[in-house]
């Protein structure tokens, strides 16, 4: 069968064709006046969508890369931070800081849930020599939003730095880094932003720069006080990825002509009608209060197998969803839906979804679920987004 290939991952996801013509031009060298002129436009873009008056650097990794260098950059061996350990990601903020020789103090949650800030608050009062908090704004292998504007609030004016991975939340769900006393946020190019994966951006609040001079690291690479001398000249240290760059430059002027504001509503109205369509499904929802926007996860029954839905929905119906992480590979599914995705996307993906579920022995008698994701989509059009831990 032909089918149009939809790609509902939560990274990469699709991308618009103004910034695959973008990618496709011709190359430019990365010291001349032309790509200069790319640096200069992307700036307020990159400051806008970060919601900061910091520089916001480009570095040519994936996230991750982005993860590290926040790591070793802000702090030294031997220094202690706390780690919210939702799910995959969390694990990896742990993995990283214990690598760096970080002695780690690690909160563990539950799969679906989202920390508290009373939690972090406790944790925080109990390691007063702690130097930073670091979370996922949204943790992508749970699908949980975890309440970052609350832990800036707590973070704010000690001595305490909150560093936020916010790679399944910028241009996602509001995460703005000033207003919420973030003092370092990072991102990766294959979610929200539209891009294929590979260009990771990063911004630091002047207190974080503080402590990457008192820090010195030693670092050739992701050395980031070299890294923003070399962005004030519009460069990158190192040979840029001049294509994704221009595909950003693209990208930046479609969240810039459809205005943050909506590219949220848009955001929030597809997580609402997602949610709706697979409770619609008989389905559950593995994060029930505090879920991320751009992607839903959904918990199955006992013996219903979620590698043989995701088969059928790619192979029969051109749906690409992912499955679980670690532990909850087959027993999770997860929609994305960040990025360039739409109503339409949705309604494929909720169709496949329940033609999956009925070959996997999972038959559901829901008849209206794409009516109901509808109804659901149009109602949080109208009724706009929540702020935002919804
Ligand atoms: C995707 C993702 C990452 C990993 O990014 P890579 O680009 O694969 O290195 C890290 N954190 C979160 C929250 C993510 O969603």
């Amino acid at each position: 069968m032909f089918n149009k290939l939809r790609l509902l991952t939560p990274g990469p996801t699709p991308i618009p064709e103004d910034v695959r013509l973008a990618l496709a031009r011709d190359m430019i060298h990365h010291r001349k006046a032309d790509f200069k002129r790319v640096m200069e436009r992307i700036q307020p873009g990159l400051q806008h969508l970060f919601g900061t008056r910091e520089q916001v650097l480009p570095l040519s990794c994936s996230g991750t890369g982005a993860m590290y260098a926040a790591v070793t950059n802000l702090f030294a061996p031997g220094e202690k931070v706390v780690v919210v350990e939702g799910g995959k990601f969390g694990e990896r903020w742990r993995e990283i800081a214990q690598a760096h020789g970080l002695r780690v103090v690690s909160l563990v949650q539950e799969p679906g849930e989202a920390v508290t800030a009373a939690a972090v608050g406790e944790a925080l009062a109990m390691h007063a020599d702690a130097r930073a908090v670091l979370v996922q704004a949204s943790e992508t292998s749970m699908g949980v939003l975890h309440p970052v504007r609350e832990l800036g609030a707590l973070t704010n004016g000690s001595n305490t730095l909150l560093v936020v991975d916010g790679i399944s939340a910028v241009g996602i769900s509001p995460c703005p880094m000033d207003q919420w006393h973030i003092d370092c946020l990072l991102t990766g190019s294959q979610k929200g932003l539209m891009l294929p994966p590979g260009l990771a951006l990063l911004s630091l609040s002047a207190r974080a720069w503080d402590k990457v001079r008192d820090v010195k690291p030693a670092n050739f690479y992701f050395n980031l006080l070299a890294e923003r001398d070399k962005n004030l000249e519009h460069q990158t240290l190192f040979t840029s990825p001049v294509n994704l760059l221009q595909g950003l430059a693209a990208g930046l002027d479609l969240f810039r002509t459809q205005g943050l504001e909506s590219v949220y509503r848009k955001q929030w109205a597809l997580t609402k009608m997602t949610r709706a369509g697979v409770r619609s499904l008989g389905l559950d929802l593995l994060a029930k209060t505090h879920f991320t926007w751009g992607l839903t996860s959904i918990k199955l029954g006992p013996g219903i197998d979620g590698g043989a839905i995701l088969k059928t929905a790619a192979d029969s119906y051109g749906v690409v969803m992912a499955g679980g992480q670690g532990d909850l590979k087959k027993s999770v599914i997860r929609v994305g839906h960040m990025g360039h995705v739409d109503w339409s996307d949705v309604l494929a993906g909720l169709h496949a979804l329940k033609m999956g579920l009925t070959q996997a022995g999972g038959y559901s008698a829901a008849r209206s679920y794409l009516e109901d994701a509808l109804r659901a989509y149009e109602e949080a059009l109208e009724g706009g987004y929540p702020g935002v831990e919804a």
